[in-house]
């Protein structure tokens, strides 16, 4: 009798043993919300993004948010990004009263579409929100030139991409604002968190104040408030977490190309041809491969083929993500079906496989054999 392989989940939080501990000490210390952590935490991302300033949120959703307060983005004004990415993405546009713009996406990058963006530009676009999905970047260059000619503020969603490089330079190091999240499913995790790199002190300080109520201390018992901010900092405990991550951030990338560079392997040259699936751009330089997603033929429903992937393999399968312009608030707003066809079949196609930091290459075999199995043979 077979015994059923162990349930493989598409993602899991690696989180050791010292820095359990770590958070130990930090509960037993007395101070668990923002302190002496959180200011280590930023430190070491600042040093490990060549230097720029940085400042931790308890989100990945709300570091964008201000960003775009930061910039000034507000009513009247329209941002353009991609209609696939986690809905956060286009949420934070609406939440500050400007308009979100989608233009279409590549269907081999799986990211914005630069032609098209460009085409979406008016005289009320005032910035642009790029995914890296996957943790893919895109045409860095060609962004920034899009961005320049237009003089348009850049708030890079960089949710998915610590660890990602362009040209040799870590994805967070250069540009305009850049946003990370440290949600569990993330390379690097928090719990919850993220952080969001910026340009200068005069930046830093506004995102201090937007994070918390808009608040400037003086002296011993002096407070003001001055702009209206939230309740978005991160605790101490949180950035315990992140401290003990971010020193293995570079391996953690390197890892996870060496178990992309495996589910091709083990996929195989006639993959494609014999299932009428397609993989992701087998990117081994830039890519952190936060996660590793195929797009499944048309002929095959994703429902069908997750539920025998869990039923009949014991597998765990996600899918990043749902066309956001179809969801009920966006289709309020005047999007339809058919806009955005990339977008839309990617959307509803695509299947993420497991990927994270302790799987195991005989695992990746595993899934590859479920996938051929669900797929032709
Ligand atoms: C995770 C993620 C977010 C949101 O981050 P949170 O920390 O969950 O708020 C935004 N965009 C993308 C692409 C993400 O993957």
């Amino acid at each position: 009798m077979n015994t059923p392989a162990a349930f493989l989940p598409f993602s899991r939080p690696d989180v050791s043993e010292a820095t359990i501990t770590e958070v130990g000490n930090v509960l037993r210390s007395g101070w668990l919300t923002s302190g002496p952590k959180v200011q280590a935490f930023e430190a070491a991302l600042s040093t490990y993004l060549g230097g720029r300033i940085v400042r931790t949120f308890n989100s990945g959703t709300c570091t964008m948010e201000i960003a775009l307060r930061i910039a000034g983005i507000g009513p009247g004004d329209e941002v353009i990004t991609t209609p696939i990415s986690w809905v956060a993405t286009a949420n934070v546009i609406i939440e500050v009263g400007a308009t979100p713009v989608f233009a279409d996406i590549d269907p081999i990058t799986r990211n914005l579409d630069l032609d098209k963006l460009e085409a979406a530009i008016t005289p009320r676009t005032k910035a642009i929100i790029p995914v890296y999905l996957s943790g893919l970047p895109m045409d860095m260059d060609r962004m920034y030139a899009i961005a320049k000619k237009y003089n348009l503020r850049v708030i890079e969603d960089a949710a998915q991409a610590l660890g990602s490089r362009w040209n040799g330079k870590p994805i967070g190091s250069f540009g305009d604002f850049v946003s990370f999240s440290f949600q569990a499913n993330k390379n690097l995790t928090t719990s919850e968190g993220g952080c969001l790199v910026v340009n200068n002190q005069e930046e830093a300080r506004l995102a201090e104040k937007y994070r918390l109520q808009g608040v400037t201390r003086s002296g011993i018992d002096g407070i003001d408030v001055d702009v209206l901010g939230g309740k978005y900092n991160m605790t101490d405990i949180a950035a315990t977490l992140g401290l003990g991550q971010l020193p293995q951030i570079d391996a953690i990338a390197e890892h996870r190309r060496s178990l992309a560079q495996h589910y091709f392997d083990c996929f195989g040259r006639d993959f494609e041809n014999l299932s009428g699936a397609q993989l992701p751009v087998a990117d081994m330089h830039n890519s952190n491969w936060h996660l590793f997603q195929i797009i499944l033929p048309n002929t095959v429903l994703r429902a069908d083929f997750m539920k025998q992937m869990l039923e009949q393999h014991n597998i765990g399968t996600g899918y990043h993500y749902s066309p956001i312009h179809l969801f009920t608030l966006y289709r309020e707003r005047g999007f339809k079906p058919g806009m955005f066809p990339v977008a839309e079949h990617i959307g509803y196609q695509t299947v993420t496989l497991p990927m994270f930091n302790t799987l195991q290459k005989e695992s990746v075999a595993r899934v590859v054999t479920a996938v051929k199995s669900c797929l032709y043979l």
